[in-house]
């Protein structure tokens, strides 16, 4: 069983998909793991780091190997490289990437997408979009706290009173739970919404205050799955108008607002923005998917009439050792279901559910039911 770390070739991507720890418990499982070199530079693990773990250093890794780790799925040239029947685990990105996908079964790789992971009990210490989407909601925070040039706490010194920042989160899935508890931890006065019912008692039991359009729709608005609806465009417009009202008054605004598999909702204008406050902050996690804030650019702080509006691109690789750390124990975890301890060696149940929800493609085809091609 032989294990490659790959490093990430894509631009903005500091993060790694294996540890020094998990590369010990990937050792203590049998197997051989190869690190590409420099892999874990900007993660702060040096190769020498996964030396001491029992890892071998390679220039190019992936050639013979059973199993790739990836924190992005592969390029064209990285799949080439890869043997025939090879496993490649890695964040997919699949949403509209049927051309990619395909090339990978053409490839003959089965390959596994991270952010498929069912969210039971089982596949917690698995579920890539919970580690990485903690991460960035805290450093939402952090960047939003920089940006504003301001205090967040209330402070009452002898030469005047700083007022508490009001920080408004919109979104509270993971992200938008752990940037409530951030922006509470630094002082300010926290306000979040969400279209989940469920959400305003977590909401206010981390201290903020919930603000919604609490009708029938509201009440029924959340999938079996745990997941957002799409809202009707009459609730969308109650809940515009309700937070229009709102964002006046905020000095820092935090979406986070995502619905799988579809691009984010827009819920804030262009008109919002113009009626917010000089100075004020607006942290868009949700631009790489189409954005939440109209204006947000992906990759870059724009001033947009009174609010520097910022787009930053993967916020948990501006955590880079923290997202990468759990990333790695999140692919250590899965890939344990994965291996015969007795034998030492790969045996995949292809039966079980996590593997059914996270196989993307295998013997040549696609195979996930929601990406496989249309028949006619
Ligand atoms: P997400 O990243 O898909 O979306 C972020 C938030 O945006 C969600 O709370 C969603 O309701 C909200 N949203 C969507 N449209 C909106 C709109 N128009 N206005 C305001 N908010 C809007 O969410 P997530 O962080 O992945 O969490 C999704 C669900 O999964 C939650 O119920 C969460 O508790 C659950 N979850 C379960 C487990 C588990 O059981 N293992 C682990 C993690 C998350």
């Amino acid at each position: 069983m032989r294990i490659a770390v790959a490093r990430e070739t894509e631009a903005n991507e500091p993060r790694v998909a294996a540890s020094p720890e998990t590369v010990k418990k990937f050792k203590a499982l049998g197997a051989e793991v190869v690190v590409a070199r420099g892999a874990g530079n900007a993660s702060g693990y040096p190769d020498a780091e996964y030396e001491a773990a029992g890892a071998t250093i390679a220039e190019a890794v992936g050639g013979d190997a059973d199993l790739i780790l990836k924190v992005r799925r592969p390029s064209t040239g990285e799949i080439a490289s890869y043997k025939k029947g090879a496993i490649v685990i890695a964040i997919m990105d699949p949403y509209g990437n049927e051309a990619a996908l395909k090339a990978m079964a053409d490839a003959g790789l089965t390959t596994f997408a991270m952010e498929l992971m069912p969210r039971i009990t089982r596949a917690q210490s698995m579920d890539v979009l919970s580690s990485q989407a903690n991460l960035a909601g805290y450093r939402a925070v952090i960047d939003g706290a920089e940006t504003y040039g301001r205090a967040m706490p209330m402070m009452m010194t002898a030469a005047g009173t700083v007022p508490a920042a009001r920080v408004f989160i919109m979104g509270v899935g993971v992200a938008g739970l752990q940037a409530i508890a951030t922006a509470r931890r630094l002082g300010a006065v926290v306000t979040a919404t969400d279209v989940r019912p469920a959400t305003k008692e977590q909401v206010e039991s981390l201290g903020a205050k919930f603000l919604a359009v609490e009708d029938e729709e509201f009440k029924n608005a959340q999938t079996a799955g745990g997941y957002a609806k799409e809202m009707s465009k009459e609730y969308q417009a109650k809940q515009a108008a309700l937070v229009a009202e709102h964002i006046k008054k905020q000095d820092i605004v935090i979406t986070t607002a995502l619905i799988p598999g579809r691009p984010a909702p827009k819920l804030i204008t262009a008109a919002m923005v113009a009626s917010m406050k000089p100075g004020s902050v607006i942290i868009d996690l949700a631009v790489e998917r189409g954005g939440n804030v109209e204006g947000a650019v992906p990759g870059q702080v724009v001033q947009v009439g009174p609010a520097k509006i910022v787009g930053h691109l993967n916020v948990p690789g501006r955590l880079a050792a923290s997202a990468s750390a759990l990333y790695a124990k999140n692919l250590l975890t899965f890939i344990d279901t994965m291996i015969d301890k007795k034998e030492k060696k790969l045996a995949i149940n292809w039966d079980d559910e996590l593997i059914k929800a996270t196989m993307l493609t295998r013997d040549g085809a696609v195979v996930h039911p929601n990406f496989m091609p249309k028949t006619a």
